[in-house]
């Protein structure tokens, strides 16, 4: 019998709960690659998890932990052999597939992406689903034809995941970035990564008018509720708002008059099932986008046992950037 170390989740008459323990290798799903995992990382999603405050996790026992990296141990899929270093992000992995806060995944090949050159296993889990996300956030607005030129960008949840990520992109890519974030102790770190402006979430997360005055021609919103619908009400003719989260809520208490009255667009990013093409050019382009150093800024390091405390911290908010979770 050959077993690993792993965060497992239960749920049964007992109730819900997670726990590190080993795991039976012959319980690993099936799949065609299996992978030594070095790195993951704490998502919000791990969070919700983790502690069951959502449903996110729909098959038990469930190892959480919605992204890896490692080197591949095993392999019948003809795009990955042994010893290849390699990256992977959603596919429902940490929810209806066992995940990455384990010493060993098996998953499907098709889910993986080869790390890009210049990127550590480390590195790439410090930017883990978070930064990913935002890079595929950039990507939506450039794909709409927005440029720094058009004017200012505001990211929301500045100094969570995506939004620190997002900020230290769209900085390096030259756009005037304004940072919305409930802590103000954050504006050093926020400037750091290269916000030009910080403002008080608090001046978006009330509900609001239905059109604001024109603040910003683009943004990043990982907030939702009545944060994104400021957000669009503020957002200047022709712009566009690429929303890729809840952190606020899942509701959108907006109205259609950005919409049709300033011709705003409102872009929908998913990074779960995102299509291989997109997440191998997302990679690609965190690879040569992202500073490293800034990079290193907004990422800390815990070893797998620490994670379960961390799970009701992202869920309140608390954490800062990005934490990368050591596991081999
Ligand atoms: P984090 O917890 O790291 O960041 C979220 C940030 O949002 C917080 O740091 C905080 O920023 C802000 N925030 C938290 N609660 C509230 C609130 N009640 N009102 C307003 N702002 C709030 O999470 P992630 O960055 O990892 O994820 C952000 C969101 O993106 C989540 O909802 C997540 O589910 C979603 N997501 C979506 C993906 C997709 O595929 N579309 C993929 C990955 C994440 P501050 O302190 O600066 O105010």
């Amino acid at each position: 019998m050959s077993t690993f170390k792993a965060i497992r989740i239960d749920k049964d008459d007992q109730g819900y709960r997670a726990q590190l323990t080993q795991f039976d290798e012959k319980d690993l799903m099936e799949g065609d690659v299996t992978v030594a995992v070095s790195h993951s990382t704490v998502n919000y999603k791990d969070g919700l998890a983790m502690t069951g405050k959502s449903p996110v996790v729909r098959r038990f026992p469930m190892i959480p932990g919605i992204d890896f990296s490692g080197v591949v141990t095993a392999s019948t899929n003809p795009n990955f052999k042994t010893g290849d270093k390699v990256i992977l992000n959603g596919f429902g992995v940490g929810e209806t597939h066992l995940g990455g806060y384990a010493e060993k995944a098996r998953v499907k090949g098709d889910w993986l992406v080869h790390l890009p050159d210049g990127m550590t296993a480390a590195e790439a889990m410090a930017v883990g689903t978070a930064g990913y996300t935002a890079m595929l956030s950039v990507m939506a607005l450039e794909r709409y034809g927005m440029t720094p030129a058009r004017g200012p960008v505001v990211v929301t949840g500045a100094a969570g995941g995506v939004g620190s990520v997002a900020v230290a992109l769209l900085a390096k890519l030259g756009w005037h970035v304004i940072a919305s974030t409930g802590r103000a102790s954050e504006a050093d770190y926020l400037k750091g990564l290269g916000a030009a402006e910080i403002i008080d979430r608090n001046e978006l997360s009330a509900p609001g008018k239905p059109l604001g005055k024109e603040r910003w021609a683009a943004a990043v919103d990982s907030v939702g509720s009545h944060t994104l619908a400021n957000v669009l009400a503020q957002t200047k003719y022709a712009g566009a708002v690429a929303a890729c989260g809840l952190a606020q809520g899942m509701d959108l208490p907006a109205s259609v008059a950005p919409f049709i009255l300033r011709g705003v667009a409102l872009l929908g990013v998913d990074s779960v099932m995102a299509p291989q093409a997109l997440r191998q050019e997302a990679w690609k382009r965190l690879a040569r986008d992202l500073d490293k150093a800034k990079l290193a800024a907004i990422s800390s390091t815990v070893k797998l046992e620490d994670v379960l405390s961390l799970g009701p911290e992202i869920l309140a908010g608390k954490t800062r950037g990005r934490i990368v979770v050591a596991v081999g």
